[in-house]
């Protein structure tokens, strides 16, 4: 057998000519054009359209770091993002993208064209907020939540299916970047000289320390749900005119504590409207700081919509449904709190905060190392989300340049 081919704008067309089932009923023959956009740190990807103007992505990994060709990575991820597509285009086809294919020799998916879409990221560095977002995506996970809990499984099938989704290797680089490098010495960890001191900080904070130990054995014991595994601003897309929004780039997806997914959307917009405040855009950024709330409120409205349909009523009373909700609400506050740490201290940081210069860099990146800390180890046991984001908001304008 020939080594799998890696994909180039000039090979695409003749690719898909040997692969219909991936073409999605493109035209080949008659010409493509061929745009390559990947801008993460891992794959290539594809935006294909045909003369007649239907389009289909393909998107295929390399053997390693896309940004880092001396860092391996198994190009099974490809398999393992095209598996979350499936699951939970099942549960909700409204907020993925849809699959049309997979060749796992080559490791090349094939899915719904979303160019008239935009990466929420952007948007949110741009000054345009798509507050809808928050509320689609609570809904987003409640519903693949709930589907792929106990709630939604009979235990054997969700035995089944955790076995079927492992994917170590990614959970690994979770597990270093979000839980353990930003709070040792480490290559991957580079901040201003300004914020030296900050880092430090958090490194002799024996609380924190503890809340972060804690989540990382929750996210590595915890099979409560299928995640996402990576929903920061920068996996999602946006579109305004009829509110559409996707969660794609699933790659890192395994089963993990529902709150997981939750407190990435939240960290994110913690940064986005640190950047605001750095901005002197305090408006706005009181406007994104309250979508988490509302993140909150349309996941637990819809998680509570979905408990008349768990599977087995006999013990899951609800005291059930409001432990795990409680649960749930804990577990989002603390890995926002170690989401939003990392993305300023480790690798892959965030450009919202980034491509500010570098006074309000220094104050924005504090902030968010503050509001980190207050979101891991204030946690929301017996607290409402809006206290906390109130905490939250508190932290950040306090620390306007
Ligand atoms: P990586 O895993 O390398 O980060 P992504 O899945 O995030 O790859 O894709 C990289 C970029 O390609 C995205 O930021 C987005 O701009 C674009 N992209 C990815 N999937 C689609 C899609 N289905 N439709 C339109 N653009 C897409
Ligand atoms: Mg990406």
């Amino acid at each position: 057998m020939s080594e799998p081919v890696l994909l180039t704008v000039d090979t695409v067309a003749g690719y898909l000519s040997r692969e219909p089932e991936l073409a999605a009923g493109l035209d080949v023959e008659g010409g493509l054009s061929v745009l390559e956009v990947g801008d993460g740190n891992l794959n290539l990807v594809f935006l294909i359209e045909d003369a007649a103007g239907r389009r289909v992505v393909l998107k295929q990994s390399l053997p390693h770091v896309r940004t880092d060709p001396s860092w391996p990575m198994t190009r099974e991820r490809t398999a393992r993002e095209v598996r979350i597509l499936r699951e939970h285009g099942r549960v909700d086809a409204e907020h993925v993208p849809a699959l049309y294919g997979f060749d796992a020799r080559n490791y090349v998916v094939a899915m719904e064209d979303l160019r008239d879409h935009n990466v929420w990221r952007r948007e949110l560095i741009a000054g345009r907020v798509h507050p809808y977002a928050a509320e689609a995506l609570g809904r987003y996970v409640a519903k693949v939540g709930f589907a792929t809990s106990v709630f939604g499984l009979r235990g054997p099938d969700k035995r089944r299916l955790v076995a079927a989704t492992v994917n170590p290797e990614l959970s690994e680089i979770t597990e270093d970047l979000v839980f353990t490098e930003p709070y040792v010495e480490h290559p991957h960890n580079v901040v201003l000289a300004a914020n030296e001191a900050d880092v430090a900080a958090l490194r002799e904070d024996g609380s924190l320390l503890r809340e972060i130990g804690l989540a990382k054995i929750r996210f590595q014991d915890d099979a409560q749900s299928l995640l996402h595994g990576d929903l920061h601003t920068g996996s999602v897309l946006v579109r305004e005119s009829d509110e559409s929004v996707r969660a794609f780039d699933a790659e890192f997806g395994a089963f993990g504590p529902t709150g997981f997914d939750l407190g990435a959307v939240w960290a994110n917009l913690v940064i986005a409207a640190a950047r605001a405040e750095a901005l002197g855009e305090r408006t706005r950024a009181a406007v994104i700081l309250g979508l988490p709330e509302q993140l909150w409120s349309a996941f637990e409205a819809e998680y509570r919509a979905l408990w008349p349909a768990r599977i087995d009523p006999r013990v899951f009373g609800n005291e059930v449904l409001e432990g795990t909700i409680a649960r749930i609400r804990s577990d989002a506050a603390v890995f926002a709190g170690a989401k939003a740490i990392r993305r300023v201290v480790g690798f892959a940081k965030a450009a919202d905060i980034e491509s500010l210069d570098e006074d309000r860099r220094e104050v924005a990146a504090r902030a968010v190392l503050r509001a980190g800390r207050s979101l891991a180890v204030g946690r929301l046991d017996d607290d409402a989300p809006g206290n906390l984001t109130a905490h939250v908001a508190e932290i950040l304008t306090t620390a306007r340049p």
